[in-house]
Order: structure tokens, then sequence, then C-alpha cells
């Protein structure tokens, strides 16, 4: 049944190809001169849609309507606005199927990586919904005090700018902005140049939910110019990025400048980059192990912070763990999303170009015992490639690649790969293969990433159930679907009276 859902979705979604949408400011679809081309990976001579694309005046436009909608936003009753989240949420429900074939269009998802993420983001609007009930006036116990009256409580912070990545279009994009709207915010969201389609039915879906005019905000353009605008901008009150370090460190930076007539400390949330391993030992039960690292490792094309692409694994348990990952990474078909895949194509040219260089450093870093090329046809496929005998140190086993190469590297015993497991600037996910609760034991210790998963087949995060965000430069940990998320968009007043 949801295979033929599935179907008749993709036909519809085809059928729009080349729709058009707007920026949303103020309550309103805008259209500009220039616009963004949004193309399918799996054919890009296909344009899956466009929309318009904000410039300088547009993102003035929005900031400008998003503080003014704050004055009257901040003050509604939680109640209320939590019913809108949940409204919108229901909205997604109705569109599931469009919105998963939309991300199997504009990215390259298949249907169960669509699938998920679509579940991902409803997630977000029903959790953040529900969490922020918890932060109603007054809320926060503080200690008596003779003769005096004393409460503290929080207030939003005021307007604040959003700013996404492709991979995760839609789940990501709308929780990175529901969070901060629950709690009385207002926002201008800039998504990745990739996914802009996907991010228009999002604002078509809050449109619809009826949020007032200027909460939320929709502002596609180019990260460097209306995105680095945003960021430098001084009537922006918070930062709430997600994306690469390189980018990430940069707005670190540039939102700490004071610019003129600014007059608070922007807050600024980053949520980066991984080198995420998965450590395998010679108790593990090898077959769980096998599927576990395959989904890991090639799901979405390896394109996630969350993907295992160095595969750690102790002497004893090389020889039996390498020749079933082998085996079954042979048999992973590639080919267009549409299809419904194992592996889709990558993202963009741009990923392509970046993930085959890498291939190519790494054939001299190496051994590839597997794929290494790209694959026949108009998509951006690249096939599932293994390097063995990878040193710690190299290139390919250091640096983010995003796409669907796993470095393996060998090591004497549990002790070194827990070692070899940190020695990265990262620390966003790791996963561990062990029968031995000493092991387990060690690494819930040492393993030091924000999210570690044990003889666990997924190493991404559900909302509500695993808090998600790593240490080190993988970002400000801000643990995105925890119950302390909301927090950083709020500010503490305290209210001492005497009687
Ligand atoms: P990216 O950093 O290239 O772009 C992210 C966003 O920043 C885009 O919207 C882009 O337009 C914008 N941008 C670019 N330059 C900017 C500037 N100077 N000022 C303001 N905005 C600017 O990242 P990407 O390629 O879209 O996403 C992939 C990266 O995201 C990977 O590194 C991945 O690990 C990371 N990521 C992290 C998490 C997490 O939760 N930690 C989740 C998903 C993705």
């Amino acid at each position: 049944e949801a295979r033929r859902e599935m179907r008749e979705a993709l036909r519809r979604v085809r059928a729009e190809f080349g729709r058009h949408y707007g920026l949303y400011i103020d309550g309103a679809w805008v259209d500009t001169q220039e616009k963004i081309q949004s193309l399918n990976p799996s054919a890009p001579s296909e344009v899956v849609g466009s929309t318009a694309k904000a410039g300088l005046s547009e993102a003035e436009a929005a900031l400008e309507a998003a503080w003014r909608a704050f004055k009257t936003w901040r003050d509604w009753p939680q109640e209320d606005r939590s019913r809108l989240l949940l409204k919108a949420a229901a909205l997604m429900k109705r569109r599931r199927r469009e919105l998963e074939a939309t991300l199997v269009y504009e990215i390259g998802k298949n249907w169960l990586e669509a699938s998920a993420e679509v579940a991902e983001a409803i997630d977000f609007l029903e959790y953040y919904a529900r969490q922020a009930l918890k932060y109603k006036y007054p809320s926060v116990e503080v200690m008596p005090y003779p003769g005096e009256d004393n409460e503290s409580f929080y207030i939003p912070l005021g307007a604040g700018v959003v700013i996404a990545p492709w991979n995760f279009p839609i789940a990501i994009f709308t929780g990175m902005l529901a969070g901060p709207v629950a709690v009385g915010n207002t926002v201008v969201a800039k998504p990745a140049e990739d996914t802009v389609v996907i991010a228009a039915k999002v604002f078509e879906i809050l449109h619809e939910a009826g949020f007032p005019p200027g909460v939320v905000n929709f502002l596609p353009g180019k990260g460097s110019e209306v995105g680095a605008y945003l960021v430098e901008h001084p009537r922006t009150r918070f930062i709430n990025f997600t994306g690469s370090l390189e980018v990430g460190l940069w707005i670190h930076e540039r939102a700490a400048r004071l610019a003129p007539g600014q007059r608070w400390i922007k807050r600024v949330f980053l949520e980066l980059g991984g080198k995420d391993a998965i450590i395998v030992d010679e108790t593990a039960d090898f077959d769980a192990a096998t599927e576990g690292i395959l989904i890991s490792a090639y799901g979405f094309q390896g394109q996630k912070c969350s993907a295992a692409s160095r595969l750690i694994v102790t002497e004893k348990a090389f020889e039996p763990l390498m020749e079933r990952v082998l085996k079954r990474a042979e048999r992973l078909v590639v080919g267009p999303a549409e299809e419904n895949p194992d592996l889709g194509p990558v993202a963009s040219q741009a990923q392509e170009k970046k993930i085959l260089s890498y291939i190519e450093i790494g054939k001299g870093e190496g051994q590839l015992v597997l794929g290494g090329e790209r694959l026949e046809g108009e998509g951006y496929f690249i096939a599932p490639t293994i390097f063995t005998e990878v040193s710690p140190t190299a290139m390919i086993a250091q640096e983010e690649i995003f796409g669907p190469v796993l470095s393996v590297i060998r090591v004497k015993d549990f002790g070194e790969a827990l070692e070899v497991a940190n020695n990265t600037v990262y620390g966003l996910t790791g996963g561990v293969y062990s029968r031995k609760r000493e092991h387990l034991e060690r690494a819930r210790r040492e393993f030091h990433v924000g999210n570690l998963y044990f003889n666990r087949k997924i190493t991404g995060a559900l909302v509500g159930v695993q808090p998600f965000g790593g240490f080190n430069l993988s970002g400000t940990d801000t643990k995105a679907g925890g119950p302390d998320y909301l927090l950083h968009f709020l500010q503490m007043k305290t209210v001492a009276e005497r009687f």
C-alpha cells in the first residue's frame, strides 16, 4: 500500500516539475527578478522547480517583519503557539508522500531515507510544541527569601536567523526554525541553495497552519551573500546554523563582532560535521555489525553528519568481518532515486567532484578494495567505495568526505581502537559492536562523541529519544530533539519585590 502511494506521489511530483515559488516575507509570497533552480541529481537535466532569489533588500525586509511580529508573538499564550506547531505537523502528515517524493527528486534520497526524514520533521514540530509548555511562566523554582517575593521566568530572545544544509532539507530546516518559534521568537530562514523546493513546501504548510505574518520568513538565497549579510546584521539576535565546519567557524567569528547599532551579543548555535567511526572487536556479532556498517556508511550515499566514514577493526575481527562487509557491499544497487535503489546519486556536481577527488587521494593512502569510481549515467552516481589498510592519520581518515567512502583501519586491540576513534577534530557519533561488557563500559567512558551507539543498526537519532549533537569541532552541542534544546532560545528574567 505504502509503495503504491509512493509511486503515485512520484508521478504527481514529476507532473509539477518546474513549478516556481516565491520568497515568503511578512505573510506574503514575493517574487524577485533572479531565481534559484533546483535540479534532480539522478538526472540533472531535469529542473525539479525553482524559487525566487533573495537579495539584501529582501533580507532587510524580512528581518524588519520578524521584529514587528515579535512584539505580539512573544506574548501569545504558549498553548496557542504550540497549537500552531501541531497544526503544521498535521498538515505535513497529510502531505507526507508528496514531501517524500519531493526529497527523492530534489536531493536523491531513496524511499526509506525520504520517509524517515519526513517523519523526523513531523516529530520535531510535535516534540517542540510539547516541550515549549515546560517554560511557561513562572516555570523556574527559586529559594524563598524573607520579606521578598522573588520570581524568575523565561522570555524569548527576538528575531533570529536559521541557516540550513541540503542533506536533511526538511527535517533539519523544520526543526531549526520550529524550536525558536515555539517559545516566542521569530525567524528568517535560509535553506540551502540545492533544496529550495522542499523548503518552499514547508512554508506553504506554515502559511496554511496560520502563523501570523512575520513570525516565519523564507529567504532562499546564496550563502555567501544573503546568508553572510544576515549573520553580520546588527538586528540579528541569534543564529541557528547547521552545515560545514568551515562555514560554521566563519559565522562564529563574524557573529562575535559588534555591528554598528547592535545592542546585544548574538547567540550562535552550530551543528557541524563529523568523521564518525564504528569500532568492531573480535567478540562482535559480525552479521549484525555488517548490516549496521552498510546502513551507516551508505545510507543516503554517506551524506549524513552521522554517517560512519571510518571502520576501526581489531586484528582478530578483521578477516571474518571484512569478508562479510565486502560480500554484502558488492551487491548494493546504485541508481536513480525514484527506482528506490540502495544508493541514489550524490547531491550535486560539486559534491561529486569533491568525493571523487578524495577517492583519488585515497588510492595513494590505502588499498582500494571496492568501488572507487563514478558510474555510468546522467546522474551523479558514485560506487560504494572501501579502502582498507588506511592509517589513522591519512587524509581520508581525518577529513569529512561526505560521500559513500569507507576507510578501514586495522588496530591491535580495543584500547587502540578507542584511541584511533578519538583521534579526530570532530566528535559527533560513534558506534561499537562488541559482546564484551568491559569493552562497552570502557567505550561509554572514553569514546568522546555526543551520540554513541552500541550494537545498534542505525547511528542517527530519534527526536525526543536521542538528543543529538556533537563534541569538539562538531559544534556547540545544542542537542536538537533533546529536552533542553528550547532553552537556547530563551533568556531568564528575575524580578524581586519587597513587601
Ligand atoms: P555548508 O556549510 O556548505 O552550507 C550550509 C548553509 O550555509 C547553506 O544554507 C549555505 O548557503 C550557507 N552558507 C554558506 N556560506 C555562508 C556564509 N558565509 N554565511 C552564511 N551562510 C552561509 O554545508 P552543506 O554542504 O549544506 O551541509 C553539509 C554539512 O553539514 C556537512 O559538514 C555535515 O556534516 C553538516 N551537517 C551537520 C549536522 C549536525 O547535526 N551536526 C547535520 C547535518 C549536516
